[in-house]
C-alpha cells in the first residue's frame, strides 16, 4: 500500500483523537526513516523522545527479539530475571531505592500521585491533606487524574468531573509558590523543563524553593521526568543539573528505547508506601520491554557515550541558534525549543515534513528531541532543511 492508502485505511478504523501529519513511515534506522512511498526523512523528533537510541538500534533489536523468543510475559504473580536486573540497575543508576513498573508516562504519574497521597494519609491520618501543587503550563498525562494535574485550562474540558485536589502555581514564581502552601498540601509535582508546555526550564532558585518548602512542611517532591529523563538533557536525570533529589521521580518516554514503559522511582520512606493490593498494572515489568530498556541503560552508563552526547547537544544547540529567524533557544541537552520570529512553528513543522525532516513543536516553539545517537552529518542535514525553509520565509 502507498502512504495515501495506509492513511485512509487507518483513519477509517481509528478514532480521530490526534491532529496528524500525512506521513506513513515504513522502516527506519538510526535517525533516518523511509515512508511507504520510498521518501526518506531525517528525524529530529525520535517519536516524541521515545526512540532514545534511534530506530532499530541493532543491539537493542537483538535484546528485544532474543527476549521475545525466550519469555515474553509472566504477570505480576511471578518474578523474572530481566525485570529484576532492569529495576536493580535503574534504581542504582538513579540513586533511588525502589520503583513501580507501569507502561506509560501517565501511568507512572498516577502512581506518583497515589504514593504521595497514601504517604500523607498513612502519616497524618488526615483525609484532607491531599492537595498536590503543580505548575501552570505543565503536562502530566491524559488520564482524568493526570489531566487534573496538568496546569493548562484547555485540558480541563468535556470529561467532567475531574479528580479534585490540584492547585496550579506559575513556574518560577517563588512568591506564588509560597502563598500556595496551606495545611491541605501534601506534595509539589513539577517538570524541570516543561516539555509540552514550551520547553521552559525552571530557575535554580525556584527549584531550591520547592525543596526548601517541601522540607519545611514535610511535602513530597515529585519530579515528572517522563520527557527530561533517560539522557535527554545530557544527564541520566535532569535533577542532576539542579543538584536535588526528589522523593519520587517518574520516567517513561525514552526508557524502553521505543517500547512502552513508565516507572515511578521512589526514595526513602516513599519506597514502602505501596503495600500488596494497593496498586498494580498487568503489563508492568514486561520482560521484552525491560530487555530493550537494559540496552538503553547500558548505553547511558558508558562515560564515552555520555561525553559524546554532551558534545553533540552543544553542536545541535549552536546550529539551531545560527538559523535565520531563530530568536532564542531554550532547553538542555537534546531537548531544545526554538522561538521563531514571524513564522508559526506549525507551518515550519509541515514544510519540514515536505522537505524530508521530522521535527516537533511545543506551544509557539519549534521543538527538537532527536535520538541520542544522531550523527553530526544528520544534524547538519536536518539543519540545512530548516535553514532553507526559514530563509525562504525571510
Ligand atoms: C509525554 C509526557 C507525559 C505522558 O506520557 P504518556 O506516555 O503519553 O502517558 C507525562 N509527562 C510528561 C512530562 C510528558 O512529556
Amino acid at each position: 500500500m502507498n502512504s495515501k492508502e495506509i492513511i485512509e485505511q487507518y483513519n477509517s478504523a481509528v478514532v480521530c483523537s490526534y491532529g496528524r501529519l500525512d506521513l506513513a513511515l515504513e522502516c527506519a534506522s538510526g535517525a533516518q526513516g523511509t515512508d511507504a512511498d520510498g521518501r526518506s526523512y531525517i528525524d529530529f523528533g525520535s517519536g516524541i523522545g521515545t526512540n532514545s537510541l534511534g530506530y532499530a538500534d541493532s543491539e537493542w533489536a537483538d535484546a528485544v527479539s532474543g527476549q521475545a523468543h525466550k519469555l515474553q510475559h509472566v504477570s505480576n504473580y511471578y518474578y523474572n530475571s530481566t525485570a529484576a536486573e532492569f529495576a536493580a540497575r535503574l534504581t542504582e543508576m538513579t540513586g533511588t531505592d525502589k520503583l513501580f513498573f507501569g507502561n506509560s508516562g501517565a501511568e507512572a504519574n498516577e502512581c506518583a500521585i497515589k504514593i504521595a497521597r497514601k504517604r500523607s494519609f498513612d502519616k497524618y491520618g488526615d483525609a484532607g491533606r491531599t492537595t498536590i501543587i503543580t505548575l501552570v503550563n505543565s503536562f502530566h498525562g491524559r488520564t482524568i487524574t493526570t489531566l487534573s494535574a496538568t496546569g493548562q485550562e484547555h485540558f480541563h474540558n468535556y470529561f467532567f468531573p475531574f479528580t479534585p485536589g490540584f492547585k496550579y502555581v506559575e513556574a518560577n514564581n517563588i512568591e506564588a509558590l509560597r502563598e500556595a502552601i496551606d495545611p491541605t498540601v501534601c506534595a509539589i509535582m513539577f517538570e524541570f523543563i516543561q516539555g509540552e508546555g514550551g520547553v521552559n526550564v525552571l530557575d535554580q532558585a525556584f527549584v531550591d524553593e520547592i525543596f526548601a518548602l517541601a522540607a519545611a512542611h514535610d511535602l513530597a517532591t515529585i519530579s515528572d521526568e517522563v520527557q527530561t529523563g533517560v539522557g535527554r538533557t545530557g544527564r541520566l536525570l535532569a535533577a542532576e543539573h539542579f543538584g536535588v533529589k526528589p522523593d519520587i521521580v517518574t520516567l517513561a518516554k525514552g526508557l524502553g528505547g521505543g517500547l512502552p514503559i513508565g516507572v515511578c522511582l521512589t526514595r526513602g520512606e516513599y519506597a514502602d508506601v505501596l503495600t500488596p493490593g494497593t496498586h498494580g498494572s498487568t503489563f508492568g515489568g514486561n520482560p521484552v520491554v525491560c530487555a530493550g530498556g537494559l540496552v538503553v541503560l547500558r548505553r547511558l552508563s558508558d562515560p564515552a557515550f555520555m561525553a559524546e552526547l554532551g558534545k553533540k547537544a552543544e553542536y545541535f544547540k549552536q546550529s539551531l541558534e545560527a538559523l535565520p529567524r531563530v530568536k532564542s533557544v531554550s532547553g538542555l541537552g537534546l531537548m531544545l525549543g526554538a522561538e521563531l520570529d514571524g513564522i508559526a512553528a506549525g507551518d515550519v513543522m509541515k514544510k519540514a515534513l515536505d522537505e524530508g525532516l521530522l521535527v516537533l513543536m511545543a506551544k509557539a516553539k519549534l521543538r527538537c528531541l532527536p535520538p541520542l545517537t544522531i550523527t553530526y552529518e544528520q544534524i547538519d542535514a536536518g539543519m540545512a532543511i530548516l535553514s532553507g525553509i526559514l530563509r525562504k520565509e525571510e
